[in-house]
């Protein structure tokens, strides 16, 4: 089978290897489609992010696709079920597991991370981790269900009740969907703050009430002027010091700030205390996925979240490199790398 092999920092190789066998609670998965995250581009730029990465491994933790082949204790699947993948595995022993903080765990296992992943042809998946795409839910929208349960887990933490004014910082892939989900869970305004106008364009078609540049544009002001006069939730996915000093100025009285997006692991801001006192701000941060990824497939496949409209584009395994390398190209959108595709 073709896979892009991850060989260590900017060394990205496409081989033939021969196709896993999947063992006994294992199934062997024909990949469709991978998207390529944000995750993947830290670990080839050699940073540290989510998860921990020992080379030679095929990257690739958002992918869907068909079932092949399955091992002699697989219950639930059968060959031909079309799936997606929640690539983390935890171990259900350890005393992160035992509490129920399982994405805490002390030996998870990364489908794409720590293990072997979807920018492959095929990929052996454990049965636990293993969900089926629902009638109306594409491969391309199936992996787009790990990012968006990774935003779930953290509209959950916000505590966003219906009524809520929200901002959200940043109009990338997971922008956009924090936008769709602030507004799922019963926000009566969101704004988006997004510097590129095609992405602004995006937010208003995807349920922004309003859309500010924020380089250009007096933000306080445009949101008075939307009515927006205390915000009760700032959503930051932008992953800049910036922008996270930003939220803190912005959220309003008991506001809470989600600092979602993932900045460099030295990355410093500044705060002044003070602010958090005379407000009462609450400050959190998510982490992964826990738990979280029948609801995504849930809401993809119900069609009131619109997963697709931010995919620009499927390409070949060849290309993947390309994206990975060039800022340029991946500021266009999310891409989908369907590994069996031929130039
Ligand atoms: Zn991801
Ligand atoms: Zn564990």
């Amino acid at each position: 089978m073709k896979s892009a092999v991850f060989y260590g920092r900017h060394d990205l190789r496409v081989e033939d290897t021969s196709a896993p066998k999947p063992g006994p609670k294992e199934v062997l998965i024909q990949v469709k489609a991978c998207g390529i995250c944000g995750t993947d581009i830290h670990i080839y730029e050699g940073d540290k992010g989510a998860a921990e990465v020992t080379p030679p491994t095929i990257l690739g933790h958002e992918f869907s696709g068909i079932i092949t082949e399955i091992g002699c204790d697989v219950q639930n699947f059968e060959v031909g079920d079309r799936v997606c993948i929640d690539p983390n595995h935890y171990c259900g022993e350890c005393d992160f597991c035992r509490s129920g903080e399982v994405h805490f765990c002390e030996r998870m296992v990364g489908y794409g991370t720590t293990v072997n992943g979807g920018f492959a042809e095929y990929c052996v998946v454990e049965q636990s981790q293993v969900y089926h795409l629902g009638d109306h839910t594409s491969f391309e929208q199936g992996a787009m269900a790990e990012p968006v349960a990774c935003c779930l887990h953290g509209i959950d933490m916000c505590g966003i009740e219906p009524g809520y004014q929200v901002v959200v910082i940043g109009g990338g892939m997971i922008g956009l969907l924090m936008l769709q989900l602030a507004k799922l869970a019963g926000a009566a305004k969101v704004a988006l703050l997004e510097p590129v106008e095609k992405k602004r364009e995006m937010g208003m078609k995807l349920g922004a009430d309003v859309c500010i540049d924020p380089l250009n544009e007096n933000v306080k002001e445009r949101l008075a002027d939307a009515g927006m006069t205390w915000v009760r939730t700032v959503i930051e996915c932008a992953g800049l010091p910036s922008t996270m000093e930003q939220a803190v100025e912005l959220v309003g009285k008991k506001g809470t700030v989600m600092l979602f997006g993932l900045t460099k692991p030295d990355a410093e801001i500044s705060i002044k205390p003070f602010q958090i006192f005379q407000k009462e701000l609450t400050l959190k941060a998510s982490f992964i996925n826990p738990c979280t990824q029948q609801r995504a497939l849930q809401l993809i496949d119900s069609g009131r979240l619109d997963v697709e409209s931010m995919v620009c584009k499927t390409i070949g395994l060849e290309d993947l490199e390309e994206v990975l390398r060039n800022p340029k190209v991946r500021a266009e959108g999310k891409y989908i790398v369907n590994p069996g595709m031929i130039k």
